[in-house]
This record gives C-alpha cells, sequence and structure tokens, in this order.
C-alpha cells in the first residue's frame, strides 16, 4: 500500500475515472502516498483534495497521480469526496517531492507544511447562514437574553457566534429566528483582498539602479533565471525590485516576498503600501488562525497577487506565481532546523524553476553559494555599488580592546563612550549593538564557582530581567525557566550568584548610568512581545524619541533610522568564538549590515568596532570596507578545505534519551560509514548541545565532493541500519548549524 518514492504526475488533463486506482498523498510524517479507487460519479484530477478514510477514520490528502502499486482496484478504498478548492497547483506538488528527495524527508511531511492550514481546507459549510436583526413582530416577548441577541445582530453573524456575542444559548437564537425577529442572510465571505496597483509610478530611479531595475523587468515572463541584486545598504535593492514587482503584476502574475524576520519588517509593509497603494498579504507565524485560513484560500484563488512572508510561504499554493524575491538571501534564519530541514532560499530557487519564473536574491552581502553560482555563470548578477542620493558609507574604526580596555565592570572602552558623548551632544542617535539577549549570559556562584545550567540542555542559564516574564533564569535552547536560587545548591552559601558577562539588559543599564539624561530603550526579540511593539520602537526611534538603542541582531536588519549616525559594536568577536563552517562569513555579514544602519540620510556615520583580535581577517575587511578581498580569501579557504559551496556536506544527529542506546547506533553508523576516496565521514562526536531537551545527541558529518549525490549515499547508508525506536537519525543535508 505505501510507496514511499511515488512521484506527483503532472501530465496536463490526466483524468481518473470511477473504478480507476490512484495515489493519493497523505499530510502525515510516516507516509508516502496511499492507494485508493475513484469513488463512483467521481472525476479526478492530479493536485485534487480530498477526502479518503484512514485507519477507521477520515483524513484529507491530495491525488497526486497514479497509483504503481500491485493492488486491484477493487481491493482499494473509494475516495469519500472532492474537496470544492482549487487543486494544488504542479510546481507546488513538484516541488514537494523535490524537497522530499533532497532533505530525505517523506514526502507526506512535506506536503503537511503545504496543508499547514486545515481550516483553510475545510472551508466555511456551504451554504452558511448568519442572522440580522429585522423588524420585531408585534407581540414579541422580550426578555433580557433576547435584547442582548438583537442588539448584537446589527450586522450578519452565525447563530453560534451570535449566542456567544449575547452571553445566551443557542436556542434563544433559534427562538428569535422562529418568532421572526432575526432574519436568515447568507453569511459574507473572507473580507476581500486589496489589489496592489502596478500602475502607481515609483520613484525616478537612478541610471544604475534604472539599468538594474529594467535588467530584471525583461526577465519578467521569459522564463526562469536567478539574478542575484547587489547592493551596499541603502543602495536602493528594494526599490529595484519593486520595479520587477510591478511587472509581473501588470502581467497579471502573483509574487511572492520572502524575508527574514518578516513579522518585524513593519518598515517594509509601509514602503511596499506606499508604493502599491495596498498592502501584501502576510505570511508568518504570528498569524492568527482567520488570517492564515484567508491568506491560504486568498493565495491558491489568486485573489492574493503579492505575498510577503517567511520561507514557509514556499509551499503556499500559487496558481499563477511569476515572480520570487529573496531579500537578505544570505540570512540563516532562512534555513529551518526542525521538522523537515530545508533551506528555504535554496528551495525558492527550485519553485522559481519548476514554474518557469525568474527569482531575485538580494543582499549587500551574499552568501558564498550565491557568488560562486555567479562566478560559474548560472546565476545573473545585478550590482549597484553606491547608497542612493549621494548619502557616504559610514567610517569603519577599530578598538582594539587589548589596548584599550573598558574600566571594570564595564563593557565600554574610553573611545566608545567618548563618540556616544559626541553623538548625543550633536542630538544624534546611536546604537549599541551586542548580539546577546538578556542580561547577563551566566550566573555563577562567588564562592564556590558553581555555574547555573539548564537542567535539559548543555547550556548555561541566561539572566533576564526585562521583557517576557521579567526577571527569570531561562535556556535560549528549550525555553526551560526558573527564579533564580537564593541558596547555591553546590555550597549553600547564601545570596552567592553573581552576573557574569553582559547582555543587552546588562548594556543598557551601564549606559543609563553613565548618560542620566539619554532616552534609552533596548531591542531584542525578547523585549519585543509583539509585531505591534516591535513597530511603535521603530516608529520612536525614527521619531527621535530614542537617543541610544541598544539591541540585537533584530536591529541590523532594513531598517531606515535617518538620524542614526553611530553604530558601536560591543563585542565583534562575538560571532567568531565556536568557529564553525560560517563564522567568519557571517560575521562579516552581520556587522556589514549592523554597519549598514548608520549615517543613511544627510548625516554621514560612524562605526566603531570593539575586538580583541583586530588582526582577524574579518576585522581587516570591515575596517578597510573591502569585502571583495575578505570574500576572495574565505573562498579559497574553503575551495582548498574542500567545504561548501566547493564541496558538499550533510550532517547525521543522533538523538534520544538513552545515552548508551545513543551511542550505540552512532557507532554502527561510523562502523557502516561509505568507502570511498570522493567521501569522507567525520564523527561520531557529542555534539555540542550534547544535551537538548533531555535528549543526548552525537553527530556525524559526511564531507563528499561535488558531483557525488549526497543523497543516495545517504540512503544507501541508512538502508543497513535499523535503530531501536527511542534513536532518531536525523538528516541534515547542507547544514547552516553545528551544534
Ligand atoms: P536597500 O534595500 O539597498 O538597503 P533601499 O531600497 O531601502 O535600499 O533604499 C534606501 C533608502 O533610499 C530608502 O529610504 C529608499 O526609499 C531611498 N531610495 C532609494 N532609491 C531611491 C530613489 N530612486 N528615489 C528616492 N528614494 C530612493
Ligand atoms: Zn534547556
Amino acid at each position: 500500500m505505501l510507496f514511499a518514492t511515488a512521484k506527483s504526475q503532472t501530465s496536463p488533463g490526466q483524468e481518473f475515472l470511477p473504478g480507476d486506482r490512484l495515489a493519493v498523498l497523505l499530510p502525515l510524517p510516516l507516509a508516502g502516498a496511499y492507494d485508493y479507487r475513484v469513488g463512483a460519479d467521481q472525476r479526478l484530477a492530479p493536485g485534487d483534495f480530498v477526502r479518503v478514510p484512514l485507519a477507521g477514520r477520515q483524513a484529507i490528502g491530495v491525488v497526486w497521480g497514479p497509483s504503481c502499486g500491485e493492488i486491484a482496484a477493487e481491493k482499494c478504498r473509494a475516495v469519500v469526496e472532492r474537496l470544492p478548492l482549487p487543486p494544488l497547483p504542479a510546481p507546488s506538488r513538484q516541488l514537494i517531492d523535490w524537497v522530499a528527495a533532497y532533505t530525505l524527508a517523506p514526502p507526506g511531511a512535506v506536503l503537511k507544511m503545504a496543508m499547514s492550514v486545515p481550516a483553510a481546507l475545510e472551508g466555511p459549510p456551504r451554504q452558511a447562514s448568519a442572522y440580522i436583526t429585522g423588524m420585531p413582530p408585534a407581540g414579541l416577548k422580550m426578555t433580557p437574553a433576547r435584547q442582548r441577541v438583537l442588539a448584537a445582530a446589527g450586522q450578519p453573524l452565525a447563530a453560534a457566534e451570535l449566542a456567544r456575542r449575547a452571553g445566551v444559548g443557542v436556542a434563544v437564537v433559534k427562538g428569535l429566528v422562529d418568532a421572526g425577529a432575526l432574519l436568515r442572510v447568507p453569511a459574507p465571505g473572507p473580507a476581500p483582498v486589496a489589489s496592489p496597483d502596478w500602475r502607481q509610478p515609483g520613484p525616478v530611479l537612478s541610471d544604475g539602479q534604472a539599468e538594474a531595475a529594467a535588467a530584471l523587468r525583461r526577465r519578467v515572463g521569459d522564463g526562469f533565471s536567478v539574478s542575484l541584486l547587489e547592493g551596499v545598504t541603502g543602495s536602493g535593492k528594494t526599490e529595484v525590485y519593486f520595479e520587477a514587482i510591478a511587472e509581473a503584476l501588470a502581467a497579471d502574475r502573483q509574487v511572492l516576498v520572502l524575508l527574514p524576520e518578516i513579522a518585524l519588517s513593519a518598515q517594509w509593509l509601509d514602503r511596499f503600501r506606499q508604493r502599491f497603494g495596498a498592502p501584501p498579504v502576510e505570511w508568518h507565524s504570528e498569524l492568527g488562525a482567520a488570517a492564515r485560513r484567508d491568506g491560504w484560500r486568498a493565495v491558491g484563488e489568486g485573489r492574493a497577487q503579492v505575498v510577503v512572508g517567511a520561507r514557509s510561504a514556499l509551499f503556499l499554493p500559487f496558481p499563477a506565481l511569476g515572480l520570487i524575491v529573496v531579500d537578505e538571501e544570505h540570512d540563516a534564519s532562512f534555513k529551518q532546523e526542525e521538522g523537515v530541514v530545508y533551506h528555504g532560499r535554496d528551495m525558492a530557487v527550485v519553485r522559481a524553476r519548476l514554474g518557469a519564473i525568474p527569482i531575485v536574491l538580494a543582499s549587500a552581502t551574499p552568501s558564498l553559494e550565491t557568488q560562486a553560482n555567479v562566478v560559474a555563470g548560472r546565476y545573473h548578477h545585478l550590482h549597484l555599488p553606491n547608497r542612493h542620493g549621494g548619502a557616504q558609507l559610514p567610517t569603519v574604526e577599530l578598538i582594539d580592546l587589548r589596548r584599550y580596555p573598558p574600566s571594570r565592570q564595564s563593557w565600554l572602552s574610553p573611545r566608545l563612550v567618548e563618540a556616544v558623548t559626541a553623538t548625543l551632544a550633536a542630538g544624534e542617535q546611536s546604537l549599541l549593538f551586542l548580539n546577546r539577549r538578556g542580561y547577563a549570559p551566566l550566573t555563577l556562584c562567588r564562592r564556590c564557582g558553581y555555574r547555573l545550567q539548564c537542567p535539559h540542555c548543555t547550556a548555561w542559564l541566561v539572566d533576564h530581567r526585562l521583557g517576557v516574564g521579567s526577571a527569570r533564569l531561562q535556556c535560549h535552547h528549550c525555553g526551560y525557566l526558573s527564579p533564580r536560587p537564593s541558596v547555591c545548591p553546590a555550597c549553600q552559601e547564601q545570596d552567592s550568584f553573581a552576573a557574569c558577562g553582559p547582555g543587552v539588559e546588562r548594556l543598557a543599564e551601564e549606559l543609563t548610568a553613565r548618560f542620566p539624561e539619554a532616552r534609552i530603550a533596548v531591542m531584542a526579540s525578547d523585549t519585543l512581545t509583539s509585531p505591534r511593539a516591535a513597530r511603535e520602537l521603530v516608529g520612536r526611534m525614527t521619531d527621535r524619541d530614542i537617543d541610544l538603542l541598544v539591541g540585537t541582531q533584530v536591529v541590523a536588519k532594513g531598517h531606515h533610522f535617518p538620524l542614526l549616525t553611530l553604530v558601536g559594536v560591543v563585542d565583534a568577536d562575538l560571532g567568531l568564538a565556536g568557529g564553525d563552517l560560517r563564522a567568519a562569513e557571517r560575521t562579516f555579514q552581520l556587522l556589514s549590515q549592523v554597519a549598514g544602519r548608520a549615517g543613511r540620510a544627510a548625516h554621514p556615520g560612524q562605526v566603531l568596532l570593539q575586538t580583541y583580535q583586530p588582526e582577524d581577517r574579518v576585522m581587516v575587511a570591515l575596517a578597510a570596507g573591502d569585502a571583495e578581498r575578505f570574500y576572495a580569501a574565505e573562498a579559497e579557504d574553503r575551495r582548498a578545505a574542500g567545504m561548501p559551496p566547493f564541496g558538499k556536506l550533510a550532517a547525521l544527529i543522533v538523538s534520544g534519551p538513552d545515552a548508551e542506546a545513543v551511542d550505540r547506533v552512532a557507532a554502527q553508523l561510523a562502523r557502516l560509514a561509505p568507502h570511498d576516496p570522493q567521501i569522507e565521514v567525520w564523527g561520531p562526536a557529542p555534539a555540542a548541545l550534547s544535551l537538548l531537551r533531555g535528549q543526548h545527541r552525537r553527530r556525524l558529518l559526511l564531507k563528499t565532493a561535488r558531483r557525488v549525490s549526497v543523497q543516495s549515499v545517504l540512503r544507501h547508508w541508512l538502508a543497513q541500519i535499523r535503530p531501536p525506536n527511542s534513536v532518531r537519525i536525523q538528516i541534515d543535508v547542507d547544514p547552516y548549524s553545528f551544534v
């Protein structure tokens, strides 16, 4: 019955008639496609959403193609019904097959991401009724309950909703309907989706911008292509890709824009609305249930023209997608690390190819992967070398903390304090950047040195004093919370715990002490409780209600603060520690992006980087503004080591609650490892997070030459081993996380 490798059939016009066998893919993590029989009076086609019987209940799945099983049609169970929904389009189905094959995830688990909104599939009940207050008939017996219902029914509402709002039982509503005091009307559909208007004029583009925009416009409607739109922060990349969006809209095609940290990108949404006169449809995890249902349906029915979303938006059922934009394409948050482990940017390129449409990758600091594709001639390259309107890039200066250390219990060197003082005096704004949430990353006992650790993870508990839940010690990996203990569990000393090292909250404390008259705000993912809070804070910043902004990486992304002229990076070396494959690249990208917040308008900007390693390649490149040299050296190292993008990696993470069982499976994997001159296997080794959420973890790393199919190596390898149920082997093709 089970065919794990069923491929969605896409021959156009294919139809299944009563009695035919077909394969239906169900959104279940363990399943390939199952065989069913087309019921009497049904006509089905690939992509149709269907309700089918499954182990004593019913489930919704998608017609995937003809069955390839052996079971006679009579023995298969019949499809219950076709749902009244547009079919899942062919490129979406092909994407699901592709992602499953590439990541080695079960196709059903990938389909689950495309069917993440069950309410959208079920839809409103057909011929739903609503009720509205009519003229009360003479002699109607009035009660307080009835009065409340009539008062609430000023707009059409379903009976259950009306009863809920009036605080009465449904029988009261029914009684009023029978008495003729409530009128039955059709239920209103979802709110209409506003149409972005491509006819609205954009800004007058500079020559360089106009050239890039024209190139992108030409590629819309001209089949598959990938364009890297590279330009320093503030060069107008957004304005340029807006032109491509206008072109796609004019051709009546849908557009998908992927952004990192979408929920926080209020400024992007404002700009879009200004340019096109209507908001895009948003798609991210912060959306409420109704917005998700309406959004999913609006996309599937083609009513949503522009969707801006997080990586999961890739799996929305676009029937007429004509353009994809991935902004900040280098951003690590496009990689999904849980469940189906995939890279949103890479899969977006696959989606574009399957749909024969163009994709634009925008970044000031493109990933080495994308740059290698440009060099190989696979991607087009468009370059905007200058900031718009003559704004200058900020000057970057390194502060050598070995020579100019901060004073005791301070995190700011004298040079940085002096610069903040001068900026305040000039009436301009400063950003102090520290990519570490909370008050302090470590809490230890002053008497015996005992460190407070998460009971479920290999991680210190982080001291938090602001934000959600206020004062607490928190594990950043599993969310474990604990109050600060008053007695050390190791030496029983009273009140002996001391905070070690700075987080943004502690930095804000130092700034408050040093600059008592300054208006200071902290911006970190846990101090921003909602998209609205983020929008408010950004608004206060642009309105000059804040003098000193202290922030983590959430401030680095996309914001445009015209009066921000000083950026101080408190610990520029932070991302270099740990030394994973991309540590240098990521640090360079993040710090370039942070630096890019300075001096974006008329006032020139200044960036100060506090570092203990001023001779490190990353610091030298940032100070010299020489991205090219940095990337060239970085690429050369990777090439010499056969590392991505010049070789391939896949990680195998073995985990389970029982350390010994995990070790046994890891050792067995190592014994069965493939032998081939083009393949290296490292490990098993305890993961850096050797305990995560109570699971013991071991890692193996597979490294191969580019021409090797990592997937077939892995499939062959894993086929030889049957781990016990308590042990899980997670596969991460193209890993970005090495903990
Ligand atoms: P990037 O995306 O490359 O960081 P943006 O598109 O955000 O750059 O542009 C930076 C700022 O300059 C924005 O405020 C934008 O509105 C403005 N800008 C860019 N190009 C133009 C233009 N041609 N005319 C007017 N304003 C522009
Ligand atoms: Zn934990």
